[in-house]
Order: C-alpha cells, then structure tokens, then sequence
C-alpha cells in the first residue's frame, strides 16, 4: 500500500532530508587516501546525532554501521570497518537515511579518492546523470513508476553500463522502505501512477560491466559478480504541486 504525505508531512520530511544531505557531505570532507569507512561513519553518526536524529540505518535488519559504505566492485551495504582503509583511485559510495520527528530520509552518492581513472570518472557521471532522468521522467504528467526506470535504463544502457535489477527503489516515510518499489528498469507506460504527496527514493545502482551481484558471507555486502566497479546515486523525492523535490539534496 502506497502511503501518500500531507503537505504537512512533507514538511517535516525535508528535515529528515536535509540532515540526511548534511550527514553525506560531512562523511565525504573525510574522503582521503589512508581512512577507514569506520571512521566516516563515525562522522555520519556524530553528525546525524548531533542534530537530533537517528541513523536510519544503525541496527535496521541488525546492520552495524550509521551508513553503508561500499568501495569499488561493493555495489551496496558495506559495512564500515577500521580494517576497510581508503586508497588512491578508489571510489566510494556513501548511503546514510537520518530519521527525525517520525519520518526517514535517504540518500547516497559516489565519490572519488584522490584521482580516479577516466572510467571510473565516467560511471560516476553516467549514474548521476541516470539520476536526473529518472527524477525528470517522474515529474511528467501521468507518469508511472516505469518511466522512472525506462528513463534510467534507457540511458544507462545507451552508455555501455549495466543498472543493478536485483536492488531497486522505494518509496521513503515513516518507514524507511515504504511502497512501491522503484525499479532502475522497466517499461514506460507500466507499474503505478505517480501522484502528489508520494515520496520516493530514486536509486539507481550503476555497474561498469554485467549487471550481476552477490552477497558476500558478511550477509550484507552486495558486490558485483564480475567484479566491475559500481556507482550509486539517490536522493529522497516528494512529488509535490511543484513537482520533484529532492528532500536530501543539500549541495
Ligand atoms: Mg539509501
Ligand atoms: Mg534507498
């Protein structure tokens, strides 16, 4: 069952976003060669705590981190870890949701370590731009949930990536996965109509090569099954009057 916001309800939801955004920017100024995502997570949760908030994530399903922190062929989930230390030409995915006055944000974004390769460069570009297109396809009239990820997949494909299909979207509120699902894929046209007051977290997961992932033995760390790299881009949408607004976009 889909739960529609009041305007009221979104309100308070772009708290629980900004502090999200917030969160993801201060663990990203700790990007560096020679940190661990223990100690970015540690950041993410002092900030988040700091605010008032919760981590969404802390706990949820039993994970152990305030964020998923996911380096290279990780595709989402990883576990912060002092042992998982940040190197030169890595890229980084940082997924934090902050949950404040009853409602969750969510949000994710890849970020370089030093100086990235060109192709690394390129999947990061291609999954944020993947991103706009999907947001841009949801703020049509009549749109559906597929054109969300016609739009996404179209793109990604046209671009010689590969979008993840077994990890989607979802809707986002006073729990963190709400629905419906929102599929990187699709067919335009299909799945549920879109309507004011819906809030969503668009998501796509951006590999370089096959689509493909498993879980390590962790249970939680999703990783490519060819071991390319994978890049990940979200925010938080509440479809208003006005239409998409990204609760969790602070930058
Ligand atoms: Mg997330
Ligand atoms: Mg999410």
């Amino acid at each position: 069952m889909i739960i529609v916001k009041t305007p009221e309800q979104i309100k308070l939801m772009r708290i629980a976003g900004r502090i999200t955004g917030e969160a993801i920017l201060a663990g990203a100024e700790m990007i560096r060669p020679g940190v661990s995502t223990k100690a970015i997570d540690d950041r993410i949760r002092h900030y988040i705590e700091k605010c008032g908030a919760k981590p969404s994530f802390l706990g949820y399903g039993g994970f152990p981190g305030s964020a998923c922190i996911s380096v290279n062929t990780q595709v989402i989930h990883g576990i912060p870890s002092y042992h998982t230390v940040l190197e030169e030409g890595d890229i980084v995915k940082l997924d934090v949701g902050a949950y404040i006055d009853g409602f969750h944000g969510d949000s994710a974004n890849t970020f370089p370590v030093g100086k990235i390769s060109a192709e690394a460069q390129r999947l990061i570009d291609v999954t944020k731009q993947s991103f706009f297109l999907g947001l841009e396809a949801a703020g049509k009239e009549d749109a559906r949930i597929g054109d969300i990820g016609a739009a996404i997949d179209g793109y990604v494909t046209a671009n010689g990536c590969s979008t993840v299909k077994k990890y989607v979207g979802h809707g986002v509120g006073a729990d963190l996965h709400e629905d419906p699902n929102v599929p990187n894929f699709g067919r335009a046209g299909r799945g549920a109509r879109l309507c004011r007051g819906m809030v969503i977290a668009i998501e796509p997961m951006i590999n370089l090569g096959r689509p493909e992932v498993r879980e390590l033995s962790d249970g939680w760390t999703v990783v490519t099954a060819d071991g390319s790299l994978s890049a990940h881009y979200e925010h938080t949408v509440a479809l208003t009057e006005n239409g998409p607004e990204m609760l969790t976009k602070v930058d």
